[in-house]
């Protein structure tokens, strides 16, 4: 289905952004990897993935809380691939603490790399996706852009931003063949996530499962992690020809936790 097509996903070499790369990859669409660590395994995984379609995958490893580095990004990916057609804005960190002791550097560093980047990107990339006449922006926001929780003033500041982001992006390109939308998962068992479970542990003594079971069962009524594999089916839904219409929503998949 996307055979032709070039999707740069950010934050691609770990969780929800692999995920999603994986999934594009088995439809068709060459991908340009970005973010920190081991960078083979991810490539061989994306490779694997799009092995039928005859996919290539590029590695660019810009930090995304830096904006000559997203130019860099942007050009390096035009050149690799002559245009970039699908862009998921997936990079992201966390950091909890009360706002009142919340460390200025970090709450920078959030709306850097989890708001700013994404404007970044898509001022970037809109132009060539308005004259190609097809183009697809997904915003991995997260339910924290619908609904608040303690201790994560800047991740919901920056997730509830990138839903607004997303819907001025989707009404300036409404009669375009570019649309723009977020998907807003609840838990994911990521190691963003992961050092939450820790956190939970290690506060309550107990096991990583049972740390599992009470951090889902405080916000998440189906009690079940959303996976990786299950968001890259969304985005590519968003990506095939059903999804021509569907523009500047917030599509949560996050076990009913928004709709408590
Ligand atoms: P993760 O830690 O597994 O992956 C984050 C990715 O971003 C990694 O590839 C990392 O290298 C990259 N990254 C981090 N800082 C970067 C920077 N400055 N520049 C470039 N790349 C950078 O996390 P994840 O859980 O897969 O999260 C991905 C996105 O999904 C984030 O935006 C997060 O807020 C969102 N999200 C996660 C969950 C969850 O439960 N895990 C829920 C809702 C939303």
């Amino acid at each position: 289905m996307l055979n032709g097509k070039t999707a740069l996903v950010t934050g691609s070499t770990s969780g929800i952004g692999l995920g999603i790369a994986k999934a594009l990859a088995r439809q068709g669409a060459n991908i340009v990897l970005n973010g920190f660590g081991d960078v083979d395994g991810p490539r061989a995984e994306v490779l694997e993935a799009g092995a039928q379609a005859g996919v290539r995958v590029a590695y660019h490893g810009a930090d995304m809380g830096r904006p000559a580095d997203i130019e860099d990004l942007l050009r390096y990916s035009t050149d690799q691939f002559g245009r970039v057609d699908i862009l998921v804005n997936n990079a992201g960190i966390q950091h909890v603490a009360p706002v009142h002791e919340f460390p200025v550097e970090k709450w920078d560093a959030i709306l850097a790399i989890n708001l700013s980047s994404a404007f970044h990107t898509t001022r970037l990339a809109l132009p060539g996706m308005l004259s190609a006449g097809w183009g697809r922006i997904i915003n991995v926001a997260s339910v924290h852009g619908l609904v608040g929780s303690t201790q994560k003033s800047a991740y919901v500041a920056a997730k509830h931003g990138i839903v607004g982001l997303t819907k001025v992006t989707a009404l300036e390109t409404a009669t375009t063949g570019v649309t723009c939308n977020a998907i807003c998962p609840g838990w994911v068992l990521t190691p963003l996530v992961q050092k939450q479970v820790d956190a939970k542990a290690e506060q309550h003594g107990v096991s990583n499962e049972e740390a599992q079971r009470i951090l889902l069962g405080e916000k998440e009524p189906s009690m079940q992690f959303t996976t990786p594999e299950e968001l890259g089916e969304l985005a590519v839904f968003l990506c095939s020809p059903a999804g021509g219409n569907v523009r500047g929503v917030a599509w949560n998949m996050d076990g009913g936790w928004a709709a408590q």
